[in-house]
């Protein structure tokens, strides 16, 4: 019998309201059950959000150097169980170890850097235009914080939003993806453990209709931190724009590589063959469009193609696994939809079906994927597809490249190889992105820098580094008169 999982709401471990539970299977093996988890509904949000609201009272009024050394033992915590969340994160969402590993260690950064914000949270002191008058900002905590998360890096981005609003003095109501709850749960006893209160943080598991549209349009959840698909996106954001709630929205991106003749061709492609297959092309940062110049476009492409064969599909478990499954069937029935669209935009070089063989006839694999004559404007070139599909697309001077690049609806994230100081600089200028890399490929953020993108990626908001910590905070203004007396702005000075 697996093991059966709880919600952890108002300081305990407990079953949903429903009584019911869902299967967490392994996708690189669907035999092998992970856990049943509960199947919540919207009783146990409110009652989640019910204890937030007391943890809120005791957590926000915990210094925030206390703060602090709490996330920071969480970090040490997650420090030692590296290597067991990495497996647990390996088993229910399918990529390598290797990434896995790095996915918990973004969590260990983003506790530490936290940790110490906790003694920075800074405000200004600043003049004011009236004598003896005192000014100055802090920044105040909001209230309860809805998280709601996708299944793609099941530890860095939970961490990414959770470690910030507790820094800030916010409580948590978390709603993990239902693909990952394992690793959900693995960070939730973390942070009890190294000491966040019980009642600031609550965990609900289940579907996004259940669980997550109830938190996202609970009236005394006024923040709410979404990543996952834009078309999710575009749901919540309509419900909290009616309620007025504060929200970061990080959704879907349609990636590009360029490769400028001048650039190190060897270099190109070990960042192509990252970008494009890492995480079997399930990231938001994912290379989903190669654009080559016209110039090497034919070399370039027969070494990718050579390189592509090598790779070797598996249990993302096994130390000579370079690609892992797909999340769900599901995923795969979409992957095999967009090569259904590849034999008519383009012409498949090599993939394009099911991977089948020995010890992958159990799993979501699927073999990776190059599509050549790819159109600019066509649904290949411009849709986000979220599996391992890289569609190639020539051009011939870097003005056709920015182009390219930014007529897609999205803007997450864009990398230019190249060894011309002005093609480096004007790619950092003109394309259209939140983030761009020079000479490394399309995946590859680090913890302490904001992370997001434009058009239809993001709203606006940033993760990670400096710039989260706004979101999770509000400015207050204070001003202190000691004259005695009513001095009017703006008018007794003039
Ligand atoms: P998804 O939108 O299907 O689900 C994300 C989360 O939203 C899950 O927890 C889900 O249960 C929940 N959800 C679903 N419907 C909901 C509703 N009506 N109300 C509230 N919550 C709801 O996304 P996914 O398949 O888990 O992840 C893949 C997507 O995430 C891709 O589009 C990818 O680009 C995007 N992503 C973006 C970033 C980024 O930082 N920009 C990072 C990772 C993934």
């Amino acid at each position: 019998m697996p093991t059966e999982f709880r919600n952890h709401i108002a300081g305990e471990w407990v079953a949903p309201s429903t009584g019911a539970y869902f299967e967490n299977r392994n996708p690189a093996d669907v035999d092998d059950v992970i856990g049943r988890f509960p199947r919540s509904a919207a009783a146990d949000v409110d009652r989640a959000v019910e204890s937030a609201r007391k943890g809120f009272r005791i957590w926000s009024r915990t210094p925030g150097p206390a703060r602090g050394a709490i996330l920071k033992r969480a970090g040490d915590i997650m420090t030692e169980r590296k290597e067991e969340i990495a497996r647990a994160a390996t088993r229910e969402m399918g990529k390598v170890l290797l990434e896995t590993r790095g996915d918990v260690q973004e969590g260990i950064d983003t506790a530490y850097y936290a940790a110490t914000e906790g003694r920075r949270l800074f405000g200004h002191t600043v003049p004011s235009e009236l004598p003896d008058k005192w000014a100055m900002t802090y920044r105040r905590p909001v209230g309860v914080t809805g998280i709601v998360t996708p299944f793609n890096f099941p530890m860095a981005i939970p961490t990414w939003k959770i470690f910030p609003a507790l820094a800030c003095g916010n409580s948590v109501v978390f709603k993990p993806a239902e693909d990952v709850p394992h690793t959900a749960h693995l960070y939730v006893e973390i942070l009890l453990e190294a000491g966040v209160p019980p009642q600031a943080l609550q965990l609900v598991h289940g579907f996004g209709e259940d669980v997550g549209a109830p938190l996202v349009s609970h009236p005394d959840v006024p923040v709410i931190s979404f990543t996952g698909s834009t078309e999710t996106g575009r749901v919540i954001g309509e419900i909290c724009g009616r309620m007025h709630k504060r929200l970061s929205l990080e959704m879907g991106g349609k990636n590009a590589q360029i490769v400028m003749p001048d650039a190190d061709m060897e270099l190109a492609l070990d960042g192509v063959l990252w970008g494009a297959f890492g995480t079997t092309g399930q990231r938001c940062t994912a290379t989903s469009r190669l654009l080559l110049h016209d110039d090497i476009h034919d070399a370039f492409l027969e070494r990718l193609l050579a390189r592509t064969r090598e790779l070797r599909l598996g249990d993302g478990s096994k130390a000579d696994t370079d690609v892992g499954p797909l999340i769900h069937e599901a995923s795969l029935r979409t992957v095999e939809s967009y090569v259904e669209i590849a034999r008519s935009e383009g012409e498949i070089l090599c993939g394009g079906a099911r991977a089948r063989g020995d010890g992958l006839e159990n799993g979501w694999f699927f073999e990776p994927t190059i599509v050549a004559g790819v159109r600019a404007g066509s649904r290949l070139a411009t849709e986000e597809i979220f599996g391992p599909v890289l569609s190639v697309i020539r051009f011939s001077d870097f003005d056709e490249a920015i182009r390219i690049n930014n007529e897609v609806r999205y803007g997450l994230s864009s990398s230019v190889y190249t060894t011309d100081v002005r093609t480096s600089f004007r790619a950092f200028q003109e394309l259209d992105n939140g983030i761009t890399y020079v000479n490394a490929p399309t995946i590859g953020a680090e913890a302490h820098l904001p992370f997001g993108g434009v058009k239809e990626t993001g709203n606006g908001h940033r993760e990670g580094g400096w710039e989260v910590y706004e979101f999770y905070s509000e400015t207050k203004v204070c001003y202190l008169d000691y004259s005695g007396k009513l001095q009017r702005a703006q008018i007794d000075n003039y």
